[in-house]
């Protein structure tokens, strides 16, 4: 009597979802999979040996990745700041020392007229303002340094 031994992958799917597939180049379906080797004899599993792998698996071209390609997916990266956040949140963002007349041009990059970003920033900041006499950049009356050239900021 002899035995045959060998090894097998048992892959197991532990879940599922959809990812950036590199070789596609596109968004895919995958499967999660898990893969343990075992130690087979007759060719049938008998032990699990060595470390379990985790892998990603396209279901289109079945090309299987490492978890990490999860982390490439395009669709989760961060959202660029929205006009309307900015907008929403000019307040905080002045106070926390920028300079309106950067805010104004974030403002105009995202899509605002400029004077119509002018006129947000006015209506924030009132007649509460301070300006660097060497830059001649406008801060909110609560900020007590200019950001570009580090001066002490005096509300007048
Ligand atoms: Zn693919
Ligand atoms: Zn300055």
């Amino acid at each position: 009597m002899f035995f045959i031994a060998g090894t097998n992958n048992k892959k197991k799917t532990v879940g599922q979802g959809q990812f950036f597939c590199p070789h596609c180049q596109a968004q895919r379906n995958y499967e999660h999979k898990t893969v343990q080797p075992h130690l087979s004899l007759y060719f049938i599993s008998v032990l699990p040996i060595g470390e379990k792998q985790e892998l990603i698996e396209c279901m289109t071209c079945h090309m299987q990745f490492a978890m990490e390609v999860l982390e490439l997916n395009p669709a989760k990266k961060r959202k660029p700041l929205e006009l309307s956040d900015m907008i929403n949140r000019q307040e905080d963002i002045l106070r926390g020392g920028k300079p309106a007349e950067y805010l104004v041009r974030d403002m105009v990059v995202l899509g605002l007229d400029n004077d119509a970003a002018w006129k947000l920033v006015k209506a924030e900041l009132g007649d509460q303002t301070v300006i660097c006499p060497d830059c001649q950049l406008t801060y909110a009356d609560n900020v007590t340094q200019c950001s570009e050239c580090g001066q002490e900021l005096k509300t007048s």
